[in-house]
C-alpha cells in the first residue's frame, strides 16, 4: 500500500469510527455453522469478540462448536493461542437455536449456503432483530453483493467479508463494496479484520472479486493447452511448480474438485455476459461429466485410488532426459535483461566462452544456425526459416535451477539441433521438457494473462495494484502478486506475448488490458504502485 493509499485508508478508518462502526468489542453473529462459519466464529472468538452461532439445521451449531472446543485444545497444546486457555476461547462462543437471541449483536457475518435467496431473506430478516448500527456481512464467495441488498431497509450496510478455506489458516480477508455499500462500513471491517490478524484488502462488487477473477488463466491456460495436445498434465504441474507456484494447475483442480473448480468458471463466464476471456473448457466438462472431480472421487488428471493415503497426487514428475554434452560452439547471447544476464552468468560458471549481442531484437542463444530464443508469444514454427533451426523455450524467468522448462521446435528443425538445444538448456541448469510447438508455451503464457487480467481489474476500479498482488499471494498462495511479475517480465515482454496470442487464436480471449497498453508509454498508470 501506498503511503497515500495508507493514509486514506486511515481517513476511512477514522470515519468508519466517527460514524459509530466501532467494533472493537461487537459481539459477533455468525450466521451458518459449517466450514467457513465454525472458522469464522473460532477467529472472531480468538480475537476476544463474544459469538453467537446460528444454523437452521438442528444441532449443526452445537456440534461445530463441540469440534471447536477440540480445535482450539489441540492448538492449545501446540502453544497456538498464547496466555489464553482454550476453555475460555470456547466459552466465548455460543450456540442459539433462535436468531432473535443475539439482537445486541453489533456485526453479523452470514457463512450459509452460496444462494441468492436464501441470503437475501435471511439480511432482510436480520435488518428486524438486530439494531440500526449492526453491520450485515457476507461470507459469499460468487454473489454480487448489490445483489444480496436489494430488498433491505439499510443496504449501506450490508458489506463482503469473504475469507478463505481454511479461515484460521487464511491470512486474506476481501472486504467487497457493493454499489450502495458505506464506505465506513468497508472501512470498519477492513480495521476488525486487521485486529483479527488477517491481511484485508478493498474490492469492488464485480464477479469473482480479486482472487476468483484473477486466478482463472491459472487453470484456463493449462487446460486450453491440454485440450491443443500441449502435453500431460504431469509435465505441466512439473514446469508451473518449476516457475515456482506451490501446486501444478491439473493437481490443484484434482484438489479443489472439477466440479467446484467449473461452477466458478461458469459463475464468473455468465456474470461477464459469456465474455470469451472465461470460456469454460470442454477438457474439464469432460472430466466433471464422467465423475472424474478429483481427489475427493479418486480419479481426476491424476489417478488416486492406488495411493489413496497420499497427500499430493502420486505422479507429478518429468522423466530426467539425459543429453550428450554439447560440443563446444561459437555461442551468442542475445538480447538484455535479466534472462539474458543469468544465462551468460551460468555460462560463464560452466567455463563456456560466450559473446553478447544486446543490440539484437530477440532474447536467447545463437549457437551456429541454431536458435535458442525466449518465447514472445509466437511459435518456432513461425520464427524458423531455412537457414535457422528455431527452438523456442517457455519464459524461464522464474524456473529454479534444475527443474523443468518447456521447449518447442520448429517444424523444419532437424533432429539433431533438438538434441543439441536440449543439450544447452541442460548447461543452462535447466530439465528441459519437449513439448507441442503451442503459441506462448506455458508459464509465458499463464503468467501474461493472470497479468492482463489484474491489470483489467485494477483498470475498471475493482482493487489497487498492491491489493492484487498481496490477494494473490495470500489468498491463492502465488510466488508472487501479479504486479511484481510485470516488474520482473517487463510491459512490452508481457505486451508482446498477449499481442501474439491475441493475434493467432483471433476473439477476445487474449485482448489486451488498456491499462497494460498505458503502461507502455504512460508509467502515471504505475502511481499507485511502484515503477515496472
Ligand atoms: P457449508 O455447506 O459447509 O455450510 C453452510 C451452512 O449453512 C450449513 O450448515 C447449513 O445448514 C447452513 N444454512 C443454510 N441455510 C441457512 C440459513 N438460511 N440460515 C442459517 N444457516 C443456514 O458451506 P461453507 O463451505 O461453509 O460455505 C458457506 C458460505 O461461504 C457460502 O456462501 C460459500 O460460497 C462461502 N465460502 C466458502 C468457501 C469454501 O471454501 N468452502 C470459501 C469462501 C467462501
Amino acid at each position: 500500500m501506498t503511503l497515500s493509499e495508507k493514509s486514506s485508508q486511515g481517513d476511512d478508518e477514522a470515519s468508519a469510527v466517527r460514524a459509530g462502526y466501532d467494533l472493537s468489542s461487537a459481539k459477533v453473529l455468525v450466521v451458518g455453522a459449517g466450514i467457513m462459519g465454525a472458522g469464522i466464529a473460532q477467529v472472531a472468538a480468538q480475537a476476544g469478540h463474544f459469538v453467537y452461532l446460528y444454523d437452521t439445521k438442528a444441532g449443526a451449531a452445537e456440534a461445530a462448536h463441540s469440534n471447536l472446543k477440540d480445535t482450539l485444545a489441540i492448538l492449545e497444546k501446540r502453544g497456538k493461542l498464547g496466555n489464553t486457555p482454550a476453555h475460555d476461547i470456547a466459552s466465548k462462543i455460543r450456540p442459539i437455536d433462535a436468531l432473535a437471541v443475539a439482537g445486541d449483536a453489533g456485526l453479523a457475518v452470514e457463512a450459509v449456503v452460496e444462494k441468492l435467496e436464501v441470503k437475501r431473506s435471511l439480511f432482510q430478516n436480520l435488518e428486524n432483530i438486530v439494531s440500526e448500527d449492526c453491520i450485515l456481512a457476507t461470507n459469499t464467495s460468487s454473489i454480487s453483493v448489490t445483489a444480496i441488498g436489494n430488498g433491505m431497509k439499510k443496504p449501506d450496510r450490508l458489506v463482503g467479508m469473504h475469507f478463505f478455506n481454511p479461515v484460521p489458516v487464511m491470512k486474506l480477508v476481501e472486504v467487497v463494496s457493493g454499489l450502495q455499500t458505506n464506505p465506513a462500513v468497508a472501512s470498519a471491517i477492513y480495521k476488525l479484520s486487521h485486529s483479527w490478524g488477517k491481511t484485508p484488502v478493498f474490492a469492488k462488487s464485480t464477479p469473482g472479486f480479486i482472487v476468483n477473477r484473477i486466478a482463472r488463466p491459472f487453470y484456463a491456460e493449462a487446460l486450453a493447452l491440454l485440450q491443443e495436445q500441449f502435453s500431460e498434465p504431469a509435465v505441466v504441474d512439473a514446469c508451473m511448480r518449476a516457475a515456482g507456484f506451490r501446486m501444478g494447475p491439473c493437481e490443484l483442480m484434482d484438489l479443489i474438485g472439477h466440479d467446484t473448480n467449473f461452477a466458478v468458471t461458469q459463475s464468473v463466464f455468465e456474470a461477464n455476459f459469456f465474455d470469451k476471456r472465461y470460456t469454460p473448457s470442454v477438457v474439464q466438462r469432460e472430466l466433471v461429466d464422467g465423475g472424474l472431480l478429483g481427489k475427493k472421487s479418486g480419479q481426476g488428471f491424476f489417478d488416486y485410488k492406488s495411493s489413496a493415503s497420499t497427500k499430493t497426487h502420486p505422479s507429478v514428475s518429468v522423466a530426467s532426459e539425459s543429453s550428450p554434452p554439447p560440443t563446444l560452439k561459437r555461442i551468442v547471447v542475445n538480447g538484455t535483461g535479466k534472462i539474458t544476464t543469468s544465462w551468460i552468468q551460468r555460462l560463464k560458471d560452466k567455463g563456456v566462452p560466450c559473446s553478447e549481442n544486446p543490440q539484437a531484437d530477440w532474447t536467447g542463444l545463437q549457437i551456429d544456425e541454431l536458435q535458442i530464443r525466449v518465447t514472445d508469444g509466437r511459435t518456432a514454427t513461425e520464427m524458423g526459416s531455412k537457414s535457422q533451426s528455431v527452438i523456442v523455450v517457455d519464459l524461464p524467468l522464474f524456473t529454479k535451477p534444475g527443474q523443468a522448462l518447456a521447449f518447442a521446435a520448429a517444424t523444419t528443425s532437424k533432429p539433431a539441433a533438438i538434441v543439441t538445444a536440449k543439450a544447452w538448456l541442460s548447461v543452462l541448469d535447466y530439465q528441459p521438457v519437449e513439448v507441442k510447438d503451442t503459441p506462448g508455451l506455458l508459464v509465458a503464457r499463464t503468467i501474461a494473462m493472470l497479468i492482463n487480467e489484474a491489470a483489467d481489474a485494477v483498470n475498471q476500479g475493482v482493487c489497487s495494484i498492491n491489493d492484487a498482488d498481496a490477494a494473490m499471494k495470500l489468498g491463492v498462495n502465488y510466488p508472487a502478486g501479479p504486479f511484481e511479475w510485470l516488474r520482473e517480465y517487463g510491459v512490452s515482454s508481457v505486451v508482446d506475448v498477449l499481442e501474439n496470442l491475441d493475434r493467432i487464436y483471433r476473439g477476445d480471449r487474449y485482448r489486451i488490458s488498456p491499462w497494460l497498453r498505458l503502461s507502455l508509454t504512460n508509467t502515471t498508470v504505475w502511481s499507485k504502485g511502484p515503477p515496472p
